[in-house]
This record gives structure tokens, C-alpha cells and sequence, in this order.
């Protein structure tokens, strides 16, 4: 084993002063080798870590070709160098990366689903098993096993095998590389090649939880969380039920009932507004027409949206025969029933486009907006004087 990276013969060190063996400039960076790292660089599905060199905030950590480059905006100023890595970013990934080995150990271990890939989000991790339809109760037996072997308390171990001596281990899943192989051991449960870091114990852990699952490419997606991250889902799932326990007025094992018959009584409310609001529609399309004079009808409904207008028109022009247009402020709505060949579409293509309106429609329904109100007024006073006309001659 590499004894320059620490972070493997020493992943719970924090801090180490060491020196610059190297310093590379590249596209404004520094890139900074050290003698030795206690800093984790992207690989095995692990993201980097973070910290600080002299203070200096690391941006990133790399390695190429067994080189570990430590990226920094500011170069450093001394050869001597204090180290401080960011543990609370340290620590998740540990727990979300053991947690990683463990859900997938329990998945192949009680149904055969074996383990594709593992993503390690900010916010949560995911698997991707070989289970083409996982039930709720497959995910619930995993879940409760994994949290046994956390209870249990296992001593987690990493070592160096040789080709040879790998025939003697139950591997999980085996690499396509030649020579050495790293093995993170949960003791006697699973045996995973990686290169990441991890716990000491699956105590550690403290708690995994599985978030949901989804179909994904013929196999299932699990999202899980471990550790801090559980409970911290945990605590503001919790203040989110006891917001709503507040809010109703219900203790919490009767939020579900609650809410679903609140939204009945809201469907319910909707449908009777909707009833009265056709009544009231009709009730004010018979005031109109019992007032009208003549078969144009020219109403000022500036509080009106477009489909009330709408609704109005259908209701007058259901009572008898006119022509109705609605003024909404910044739109007009038409419409006709008459025995004509008028057509409200192409009156508006022809009169109100060239005056900036924007809009048509059908021979007997239309409408045409207007972002200019003078504009508006101009059309609207054309049509006062001209569709009985229009009318006549069509
Ligand atoms: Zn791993």
C-alpha cells in the first residue's frame, strides 16, 4: 500500500503538516503534489474531499497516472505545508459509501439482485440493482437486515490482495484490472474491490434509510440515505408532519385521512361553484338580452377573464340571435349566431390586424388583443358603427 496517502492507513486523520514536492500552473490553477495527503481524490464512485493548504481552500483533488494533485486558485507561499481537511464532508462520504456496500452485500445476499452502479449525490446516494420489479416488502427486508448488521456493530477492514490470493476471497464483483486488488471487508458479510474510503464499523452508520425506488433501464434505482443524512431527513420530516399537525388540527396518525378529506370537500366545493356560476352566467345573460336593443350587443366586462367571456357569449347567444362583443380592457371577445355570412375571423384580419391587433379565430367565435388601449378603442368604435352594416351586406 501507498503509505503517502493517509487517507487510507489513516482515514480518520484531520490534519497533517507535510511538504510541496511539486507545482504545476494550469489554466490559472495550481496544482499542488504533496509527500504525503491525508486529502481523498475523485475515484470509485467517491467524490474528492475538501479542506484548506495554509488556509488556501482546496477547489479540488485529482489523481492521474498515481499522482494526487491538490487544486488550489492562489499559489502557496511556503514549502512547508498545514493541511485541514473538511471531516464533515469526509465523514458522509464514508457513511454513504459504506452504507453503499452494505445495501448492496443485503440485496445480493437475500434476493440475487446485484449491483450495477452507485451514484454518491449531495443530497442522496443510488444503486442501481438488477431487480426488474423490487416489491415494497423485498425493500423493507433489506432495509430492516441492514440495520441489524448496524446494530451488530461489524468491524469494517481494507486490505491488499494478489491475484492468487483473491481466489480465496468471496468477492462481490470483480474488476477488469490485473496485479494488486484493494478489498473493503464488512466482516464476514461483504468483500468489495474499492478504492474509496470507509467506517471502522457499520456502527458507524448509525442508520440507513431507503428513500424510494424507480424502474430505470429494465433494472431499479434505490435511493438511500446513511447516517447524518438519515436523520437529518428524519428531523425535517418530522417538522414537516408536526407543521402539519399545527396546521390541521389532528394528531399525526390522522394527517392522511385529514388531508384526503379535505381535498374531497374541495372537489366537491369546485363542482358546486361550477354549478352556481353556470347559474349565475345564465341568469346575467337573461338581464342582458331582456335590456338589448338591437342584434348587436356591446358589454364591458374589464374584470372578466377570457374564458368567463366566453361562457357569457355561449349563454346569450343560447337565449336568442346576436352578435355579442365582450371588451375584457385589453381584448375583445366576439361571437355570433346569425344567419350571415359574416365572419369574425377574417373581419378581424381585415380591420383589426392592420390597426396593431393581434388575434382571430372562427366565423363565429373570435378574439383579438389590443396592446395598445387607443388601438383598442378604435376597433371597438368601428365595430359599434359598421356590424349591422357589415351585417346587411353579407
Ligand atoms: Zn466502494
Amino acid at each position: 500500500m501507498d503509505i503517502t496517502k493517509k487517507y487510507y492507513t489513516h482515514p480518520w486523520l484531520q490534519e497533517l503538516t507535510t511538504t510541496v514536492t511539486s507545482t504545476h500552473e494550469k489554466e490559472g490553477q495550481q496544482l499542488v503534489v504533496l509527500q504525503e495527503t491525508i486529502f481523498y481524490p475523485t475515484g470509485g464512485g467517491q467524490p474528492h474531499d475538501l479542506g484548506s493548504l495554509n488556509g488556501e481552500p482546496l477547489v479540488d483533488v485529482f489523481e492521474q497516472d498515481g499522482v494526487i494533485y491538490h487544486v488550489l486558485t492562489q499559489p502557496l507561499t511556503s514549502e512547508k505545508v498545514e493541511c485541514v481537511l473538511d471531516w464533515k464532508r469526509r465523514l458522509d462520504h464514508m457513511q454513504q459509501h459504506t452504507g453503499q456496500h452494505l445495501l448492496s452485500a443485503i440485496f445480493e445476499d437475500e434476493f440475487g439482485y446485484k449491483t450495477e452502479s452507485f451514484h454518491l449525490g449531495i443530497e442522496y446516494s443510488s444503486i442501481d440493482i438488477t431487480a426488474s420489479n423490487l416489491t415494497l416488502t423485498e425493500q423493507e427486508q433489506v432495509e430492516k437486515r441492514v440495520n441489524q448488521l448496524i446494530f451488530s456493530n461489524l468491524p469494517i477492514s481494507a486490505y491488499t490482495v494478489t491475484s492468487t490470493e483473491l481466489d480465496q476471497i468471496p468477492v462481490r464483483k470483480l474488476p477488469q484490472i490485473e496485479g494488486d486488488l484493494r478489498i473493503v471487508e464488512i466482516q464476514g458479510i461483504d468483500y468489495s474491490p474499492c478504492s474509496g474510503t470507509h467506517l471502522e464499523s457499520t456502527g458507524q452508520l448509525n442508520l440507513l434509510k431507503i428513500i424510494r425506488a424507480e424502474k430505470y433501464k429494465g433494472m431499479t434505482r434505490v435511493y438511500f440515505l446513511a447516517g447524518s443524512r438519515a436523520l437529518a431527513d428524519y428531523s425535517h420530516k418530522h417538522q414537516l408532519s408536526s407543521d402539519l399537525v399545527v396546521l390541521l388540527g389532528v394528531p399525526h396518525d390522522e394527517l392522511v385521512f385529514r388531508v384526503q378529506s379535505e381535498l374531497e370537500q374541495k372537489r366537491e366545493l369546485e363542482r358546486k361553484l361550477q354549478d352556481l356560476q353556470g347559474e349565475l352566467v345564465t341568469f346575467q345573460a337573461e338581464r342582458i338580452v331582456a335590456d338589448a336593443e338591437g342584434l348587436a350587443l356591446f358589454l364591458d366586462l374589464p374584470e372578466a377573464t377570457i374564458e368567463e367571456a366566453q361562457h357569457l357569449t355561449r349563454a346569450i347567444l343560447n337565449l336568442g340571435s346576436y352578435y355579442v362583443v365582450i371588451n375584457l380592457g385589453e381584448r375583445l371577445v366576439l361571437g355570433h349566431n346569425l344567419p350571415t355570412g359574416l365572419n369574425l375571423g377574417r373581419l378581424i384580419k381585415e380591420y383589426g390586424q392592420p390597426l396593431g391587433g393581434r388575434g382571430g379565430g372562427s366565423a363565429t367565435n373570435a378574439q383579438v388583443y389590443f396592446a395598445q388601449p387607443k388601438a383598442l378603442q378604435e376597433f371597438h368604435h368601428f365595430l359599434e358603427s359598421n356590424l349591422e352594416e357589415i351585417h346587411k351586406n353579407n
